[in-house]
């Protein structure tokens, strides 16, 4: 048997791949999108449009000012009807923008393609394109792809696609692959141009052969320019969490990215296999990130599928496009199971970062054998043995709970991952992931209150000196 691309500890979930035999479906657009002007990491965009406007789709909604972040689009044509505030999942303020769909579906004149070939354009200019695109990180990470891109010229020499979609659930990637390879590979075109690069690796897991398959078709079927790209489809075994990035590089490359560094630092960039989709698009059509594949899942749904759905879309709205609930759901998960974030509205959307939406019920949801009370630690070891990150999750989250911050650096938290493995392993029910996450958002806060309270001490120093 051909050797498989792995890493160290992770654990075999189970898969629930439920809904990999099934196409991607387009969705109508609903009558209503609420578009969030948050969907990436870094600062939220500012609206460009005002409320009575009317927006085609594709036009450019919210804008960077300054610093890291992505433009967000329109995703249907029609009026805007409210620019307002509403909370996100983790019960922060967002300003999301409401249109009300005109049915039209009239494209912006702006949008249309680069119109130049990609062996005339420049690196500059593939990353303002997929800048202007508003592309971010679809694998649910949401890191905004032109400042990645941009950071990594001239610094990395290998390029990895991920293809892996452990998550239990997630098909999107998988449909993706079968049915849009050469989208796939379009996008990988255009990153590798920019790149100055030649070589690429697509990794996917071995329970989706079929996938595989279709690339390494793909890849074969190209046109001798396009081949210019040697692209590989490298088989890694199914493990979770074998898409979280440390673990792609370490299985591929045998290299360990150190705490606190990122994949460029040891000369590797990752993208989604989606975000490549996207990238084509921008480049080929000129079309921003609009639309996106999300798995739509979960023991509530009358029909599960694959839905490329409008940003925007509420969650309510998705569900009835899949047939509406056959019972009422007791958490909706934006995401995979694992790495997920749990959501308590229904009128939440679809975002450039949702592979996913589960609607899963009471009976679904692992009840915990403390019956309300905090889980008690058993000592079993199970969820050392099987952290990826080789960290002890046990005591982090001890000392999560206990809000021991020292002692949770001192057992170096900040390297966990927040894959969930500990947490899906433990026999005892202990939420470990959620203590491990509330140390590092509080030892986050106390860096940043650190960091404020030193410029505040050296702008009175300046001003006391100058003074
Ligand atoms: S401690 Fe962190 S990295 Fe390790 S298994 Fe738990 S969530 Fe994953
Ligand atoms: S898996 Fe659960 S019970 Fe076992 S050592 Fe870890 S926290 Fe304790």
């Amino acid at each position: 048997m051909a050797l498989k691309y792995t890493f160290r500890g992770g654990s075999h979930v189970r898969e629930y791949k439920n809904t990999s035999a099934c196409p991607i479906t387009h969705m109508h657009a609903p009558a209503v999108v609420s578009i969030p002007l948050s969907q990436h990491i870094g600062a939220p965009a500012r609206p460009t449009v005002a409320v009575g406007d009317r927006v085609l789709v594709g036009q450019v909604i919210g804008e960077i000012a300054q610093g890291l972040g992505c433009p967000v689009h329109a995703s249907v044509s029609g009026k805007v009807v409210a620019i307002e505030s509403r909370n996100n999942s983790f019960g922060i303020p967002v300003q999301r923008i409401r249109i009300e769909n005109d049915g039209l579906d009239e494209i912006h004149p702006e949008v249309r393609p680069f119109g130049k070939p990609l062996s005339e354009t420049s690196p500059q200019e593939i990353v303002e394109i997929i800048r202007t695109a508003g592309i971010s990180g679809m694998g649910g990470a949401t890191f905004p792809t032109h400042a990645k891109l941009s950071g990594a010229i001239g610094k990395v020499d290998t390029v990895i696609i991920n293809c892996a979609e452990c998550e239990p659930f997630i098909t999107a990637n998988h449909r993706l692959m079968l049915e849009h390879p050469e989208d796939i590979l379009g996008g990988i075109d255009a990153l590798l141009h920019a790149l100055g690069l030649h070589d690429v690796t697509l990794a996917v897991e071995d329970n989706k052969m079929d996938a595989v398959e279709a690339l390494r078709r793909a890849i074969a079927a190209r046109t001798p320019a396009a081949q210019a790209v040697r692209a590989t489809v490298a088989v890694m075994k199914t493990k979770y969490p074998q898409g979280d990035e440390r673990q792609i590089v370490y299985a591929l490359t045998g290299k360990e990215i150190p705490a606190g560094k990122l994949p460029a630092d040891v000369g590797c960039i990752i993208f989604n296999a989606e975000t490549c989709a996207a990238v084509n698009r921008a480049f080929y059509e000129g079309m921003p990130l609009r639309r996106r594949i999300v798995t739509v899942d979960g023991d509530c749904i009358a029909h599960p599928g694959n839905v490329l759905a409008p940003i925007g879309t509420s969650y309510a709205d998705l569900a009835a496009f899949c047939g509406g609930w056959i019972k009422t759901p007791a958490k909706i998960v934006n995401g995979g199971p694992m790495m997920g974030a749990a959501q308590w509205d229904v009128n939440d959307v679809v975002t450039k970062g949702t592979s996913a939406v589960l609607y899963l019920s009471e009976e679904f949801i692992r009840p915990t054998i403390s019956d309300g009370e905090a889980a008690a630690c058993i000592h079993c070891g199970r969820c050392a043995q099987h952290c990826p990150m080789h960290l002890m999750p046990l005591e982090l989250a001890k000392y999560g709970r206990e809000h021991a911050l020292d002692d949770a650096l001192r057992y170096d938290v900040m390297s966990c991952v927040e894959c969930g493995t500990c947490t899906y392993n433990c026999p005892a029910g202990v939420e470990i992931v959620q203590y491990i996450r509330a140390a590092k958002g509080l030892l986050r806060a106390r860096a940043a209150a650190e960091k404020a309270k030193a410029a505040q001490k050296a702008s009175n120093g300046e001003g006391s000196h100058h003074g």
